[in-house]
């Protein structure tokens, strides 16, 4: 009953001509969004440029993160305010963020409610890391993240937004977690919004897995019971390998909307 789901995160890569040739290649993605989600996460700059040309279609554009605050004196940051006119989805809480900008559950938590408030659909990414899954704490680990990211949001704010489950082991190594991993801790997720809110706010919010997915892996993932869609990295920049992964995903768990 939930629409499936993939988004591609090209993170720091494309200039703005790179990212106009790469979604000229995947318009034809398109004809799947009848019964299925496509987005492009492309950088800040391409946003503008790719939301000209993609107009008219339903194909989706996301940013790859955002500030908490509409405007003022935050230099180098972007506003949801600027977002809106561009783009419907935010990707928030990357492993890469939390690695690199040290930003934590609570500053996504914040970044969340700023997203929604302004109508901007957040994908919310959590994940272990290699040492807290060797340790075995990847159900703790991935759990405190949920609770803090959702923290005070509304039944149907939770319905309408994404998790991710990235496990940071599986991001950009070509090791990506085994479907039947993939699928023990998303039903974990799922249950855990169950437990904070309701059965139908579970059922309700669309979960993606991510983390080294590719054009061969994809039909047995998405096959999966609880997982709704992909959050592709590497393979988003490769028209041919995120089109066969649209593709599978329309074939394998399209639903008409
Ligand atoms: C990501 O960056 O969100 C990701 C899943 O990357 P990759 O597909 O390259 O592992």
């Amino acid at each position: 009953m939930r629409t499936p789901i993939i988004a591609g995160n090209w993170k720091m890569n494309t200039t703005v001509d790179e990212a106009l040739a790469l979604v000229e290649q995947m318009r034809n993605l398109n004809s799947l969004t009848s019964v299925m989600d496509v987005v492009f996460c492309p950088p800040f700059v391409s946003l503008h440029a790719l939301a000209s040309v993609l107009k008219g279609t339903n194909l989706r554009l996301g940013a790859q993160n955002m500030y908490v605050q509409d405007k003022g004196a935050y230099t180098g940051e972007i506003s949801p305010l600027m977002l809106v006119p561009l783009c419907s989805y935010v990707i928030l809480g990357h492993s890469e963020r939390r690695q690199y900008f040290k930003e934590s559950d609570e500053f996504v938590n914040q970044k969340v409610k700023a997203a929604l408030r302004h109508g901007l659909t957040p994908i919310v990414c959590v994940g272990e890391t290699l040492a807290q899954y060797e340790a075995g704490e990847t159900d703790a680990v991935v759990s405190t993240q949920v609770k803090g990211v959702l923290c005070e949001l509304t039944a149907a704010q939770v319905s309408s937004l994404v998790i991710a489950y990235e496990p940071v082991w599986a991001i950009g190594t070509g090791k990506a977690a085994t479907a039947e991993g993939a699928q023990k801790v998303i039903a974990m997720i799922r249950a855990i919004v169950g437990g904070l809110y309701d059965r139908a706010t579970a059922d309700a919010v669309r979960i993606q897995y991510g983390g080294s997915v590719t054009a061969a892996n994809i039909a047995e993932i998405i096959a999966q019971p609880d997982i709704d869609g992909a959050l592709v990295g590497g393979a988003s920049l490769k028209a041919a390998d995120f089109s066969a992964i649209c593709q599978k995903t329309a074939e394998l768990k399209g639903r008409k909307k």
